[in-house]
């Protein structure tokens, strides 16, 4: 699925140069599930960036299913990345103005999905993760955790083949940390999801068939035997 070949991103400023990846060789598979870890500063939220196309390599190649992301226009890449890929950040992203159903109906509407059928995905995806019962509420009529669960539910509305997560507990203290691990390990069992998380969370990095290590912009891989 995911081909990363010799992938560097450098940030200049002034006469300092910021290596955030370094040579980055990878191979995902479809259905694959990997987790990065590393500190702060190690280049994880630059990688998943590459690999959501939301930014390009200084050089190196990041392949989605044979194509090069770089050498997509921006329209095509636009259109790849709805279909095709979900993300999850540490900040939720939610709309303040609309409630969760409507949320998690925006990412429909670039597929062109009829409001009908959209509202009806956005309820059974609400469902999934637990907020049936929730989908009128704005934002700040509900916990820090639910309104993640809210934008995870944005995320796989759209059965997406990738899903991108990066540090999606982060801001989350430690009862909603394990609500949101609980939804995410579910949705990591039951999809076919290709899965790609970056998480301090050693539970769930315990259950990753491989793990990724991320320093100083250089990766390593190792395969979790028990997984
Ligand atoms: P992590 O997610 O592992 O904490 P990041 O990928 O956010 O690491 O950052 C890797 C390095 O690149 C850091 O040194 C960071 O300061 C730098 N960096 C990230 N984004 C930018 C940017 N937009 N401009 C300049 N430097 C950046
Ligand atoms: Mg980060």
């Amino acid at each position: 699925m995911y081909e990363l070949r010799n992938v560097t991103k450098r940030y200049t400023r002034g006469k300092d140069t910021v290596h955030a990846l370094d040579g980055i060789d990878l191979t995902i598979g479809e259905g694959d599930r990997l987790v990065i870890q590393g500190p702060t500063g190690g280049g994880k939220s630059t990688l998943l960036q590459m690999l959501g196309g939301l930014d390009h390599p200084t050089s190196g190649e990041v392949s989605l299913d044979g194509t090069d992301l770089a050498r997509l226009t921006e329209a095509r890449l636009t259109k790849i990345r709805s279909e095709n890929i979900g993300f999850v950040f540490q900040s939720f992203n939610l709309i303040p103005t609309l409630t969760a159903q409507e949320n998690v109906e925006t990412a429909l509407v670039p597929l062109g999905i009829k409001v009908r059928e959209r509202r009806e995905l956005a309820a059974e995806a609400l469902e999934s993760v637990g907020l049936g019962e929730r989908l009128a509420h704005l934002p700040s009529e509900m916990s820090g955790g639910q309104q993640q669960r809210v934008a995870i539910a944005r995320a796989v509305v759209k059965k997406p083949k990738v899903l991108l997560a990066d540090e999606p507990t982060g801001n989350l203290d430690e009862g909603m940390r394990d609500e949101i691990m609980d939804v995410l390990e579910r949705l990591w069992k039951e999809h076919g999801l290709t899965f790609i998380m970056v998480t301090h969370d050693s539970a769930l990095a315990k259950k990753a068939p491989r793990l990724a290590t991320l320093r100083k912009g250089r990766i390593t891989v190792t395969e979790n035997t028990g997984a």
